[in-house]
This record gives structure tokens, sequence and C-alpha cells, in this order.
């Protein structure tokens, strides 16, 4: 099969990361008969310095026309250090997906065997742990109305959602837990917030349609205490744009590194983006350090959910559950007894490990 695939490397780590992805998606494609056109456009910072604009026009013209994207991570110190800048490579990533009406943001949280001396946490507290997490992604207080008074000594920002915004996301959420646990757990502030009691009228209501799926809901403080006390406890989460993006990075320490957490951000139709949890990373940066697997992780999402290309995505996930039993690791991940390797050595191990 032919795909064209725009590569949206960005910042820092994210094109050291990126590259690794696209060996590894290369070495399947010659494995399972595919071929795969990489189309690469700047975004972030990358493209500020470029073009004064951190996601310019061509590209998301070629977003627009293309079958998958795969974003690297976007961000720079110059920009996180000076409040006042009025372009920020972050807008990039936010107009991109509100363009494409990317309203669904997917976060596989898995623990894994081989890693579990890695979390913080007690290894009998997160075996097992095996969460989907529903981001709702273009919604919520991050697109509200952004206020700053005169004087520069008050601030607000608005948290809207309408009904349908909910229902879409919900529906996703509840049709994955119907082939998985069959359980939703809502987390909200449905005690304090009124966009948190719409929230839960509607997923309550949508409940009703899928009787076999049991509804859970939390307040989000109890929710971040229950992901570190009883992770495997969760299924599929659902919950809103700020909420679930705290959430998710609490919940990376379950993996051990958030350098394994890959997503994928889902319209109703066009291209599905996929990219890592993680950020730019500028405190290692340029060093060869990135750990590349979360990329890797969410090539293989691009492979299942947005091009259904199961077998390559199952190929890609073995090759990283191969070189982790290996005992390869990056320094994120390193442990006593284990070998090691930098961020262009960890992908050409996963590149044996595919056999290429
Ligand atoms: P970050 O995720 O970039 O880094 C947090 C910590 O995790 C750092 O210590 C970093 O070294 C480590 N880390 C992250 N990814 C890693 C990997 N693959 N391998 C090994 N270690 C890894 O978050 P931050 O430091 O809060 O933000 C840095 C920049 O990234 C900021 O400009 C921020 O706005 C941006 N950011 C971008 C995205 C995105 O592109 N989607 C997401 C989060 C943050």
């Amino acid at each position: 099969m032919k795909l064209n695939i725009a590569v949206l490397a960005g910042d820092g780590i994210g094109p050291e990361v990126t590259q690794q992805a696209i060996k590894a998606l290369t070495a399947v494609a010659v494995e399972c008969n595919h071929q795969f056109y990489f189309k690469p456009a700047d975004v972030g910072a990358i493209a500020i310095d470029k073009t004064g604009d951190p996601l310019p026009n061509q590209t998301l013209e070629l977003c627009k026309n293309t079958d998958a994207i795969l974003f690297g991570s976007i961000g720079h110190p110059k920009y996180d250090n000076d409040p006042k800048a009025k372009v920020r490579p972050e807008q990039g990533l936010l107009a991109l997906r509100k363009s494409l009406g990317l309203y669904a943001n997917i976060r596989p949280v898995k623990a894994y065997e081989t890693l579990l001396d890695k979390s913080p946490l007690k290894k009998e507290i997160i075996s097992g742990t095996d969460i989907l997490m529903f981001r709702e992604l273009t919604g919520g207080i991050y697109f509200g109305q952004k206020e700053l008074s005169s004087d520069g000594n008050t601030a607000s920002d608005l948290c809207v959602y309408h009904s349908d915004e909910i229902e879409r996301i919900t529906h996703l959420a509840f049709k994955a837990a119907m082939n998985r646990g069959k359980k939703v757990t809502l987390v909200d502030k449905a005690n304090v917030l009124e966009s948190s009691r719409l929230w839960r009228r509607v997923v309550q209501e949508i409940a009703t349609e899928y009787p076999e799926v049991k509804l859970e809901v939390l307040f989000v403080d109890n929710a971040a205490m229950q992901i570190i006390l009883n992770p495997s406890d969760f299924d599929v989460l659902l919950t809103e744009n700020m909420f679930g993006d705290i959430l998710s990075d609490e919940a990376a320490m379950l993996t051990g590194s958030i350098g394994m957490l890959p997503s994928a951000s889902l319209g109703a139709d066009g291209p599905g983006l996929f990219e890592p949890v993680h950020g730019s990373a500028p405190d290692i940066a340029g060093q060869d350090k990135a750990n590349p697997m979360a990329m890797v992780l969410s090539a293989a999402m691009m492979l299942r959910i947005g091009l259904k290309e199961d077998a390559a995505a199952t190929e890609l996930e073995r090759s990283v559950d191969q070189v982790l039993a290996s005992g390869f690791r990056t320094g994120d991940l390193m442990a006593e007894g284990c070998t090691p390797v930098g961020c262009e050595a960890m992908g050409a191990e996963l590149i044996k490990a595919l056999g290429a």
C-alpha cells in the first residue's frame, strides 16, 4: 500500500526521535510490503525562526492533504522564558489541532513488565496497569477567551464546552471500552465547575447506550490520587482538555519514563496526528540522550489507528518489547545490569529487532 505521511519533527529532541521512528517505519514497510512517502515540514520554534509563523500555511496544507501526520515535539526555552512573547511554538500545535478538528487525544499508559523497577511506585502497585486515556483536545480552558487587564494585574482564561464536543469523544471512549475492560472512568470537578456538571450529565446520558460498560465518576483531585494508589483499577479514563493534560503526565510515571508514552489525536474525518506525549526536552536536546520509544510507539498507533495497518503496528510494538527485554536502555530508563545506549543506537537496536 502507498501512504503519504507528513513529518513535523519540530524542536529540541523532536527531530532526533522522529529520525529513529522513520528508520523503524522504513524497515517495517519493507517487511510488510508497504510504500511510505515521508513529507517533512516545519512547525514550532523552527518554523517561527524561518517564517515568523509556528504553523506556516505550507505545513497546514501538507497536513490537510496527507494520510497521516507524524509529529515530534515543539518548544524552546527562549519562548518558555519570555512570558511576553506574542508568537509561541505551542500556538502551532494548538492551531493544527483546531484546523484539523483533532478533538480526541488517545494516550495508552501501560506498565511494561521489563520496566517495573523504573517506576517510582512499587512493582506490585503498577504491575498490570493498562489505561487508555481519552482527553478532549479542542475545547475547554486552553481554547477559551484569554484576557489580561490593561494594568497587567488581572488575568482570566475561560473554560467553555458545548454538549456536542463532549458527546463525540464520549462515544469514542465507550466504544473503546467495549473492546477492553468495559469500564469508563469520567474525571471531572463537578462539585465546583459548571462545565464539569455538563460533562457529567452528557456522559451519564450516553452511558445508557452502552449497558455493558460500567461508568465510574471521579473528581480530578481524587483521580490524581487513585492513579498512584490503584492504577490497575482504571480501564478507559475520559476527561476534558486540561485535566487530561495533567493526568497523562502523572500517569507517565507509571511506565517509568515519559519517553515511553505515545499518543494519537483524531478528528471526525481527515488525517490523524500521532505524537509522543513528551515535549522538546531542551535539557537533553542535541546530546543523543532522548528515548525514541514513545515516538516509535506513536508511529505504531499511526499504523494501527490512522492507516489500519495492524500487522505493521504489531511489528513495531514487538520490536520495542524485544529491545527492552534484551536490556538496552536510554538514560531515562537506565538500571543496573542494562546496556546504556543513546537515541541513535536505540534506533539501531529497534531496526535489528525488526530484522532489517
Ligand atoms: P518535556 O516533556 O520536554 O521534558 C520533561 C522531562 O522529561 C525532561 O527532564 C526531559 O529531559 C525528559 N524527557 C522528555 N522526553 C524524553 C525522552 N524522549 N527521553 C528521555 N527523557 C525525556 O517537558 P518540559 O520540560 O515541561 O517542556 C519542554 C518544552 O517542551 C517546553 O517548551 C514545552 O512547552 C514543550 N512541550 C511540548 C509538547 C509537545 O510538543 N506536544 C508537550 C509538552 C511540552
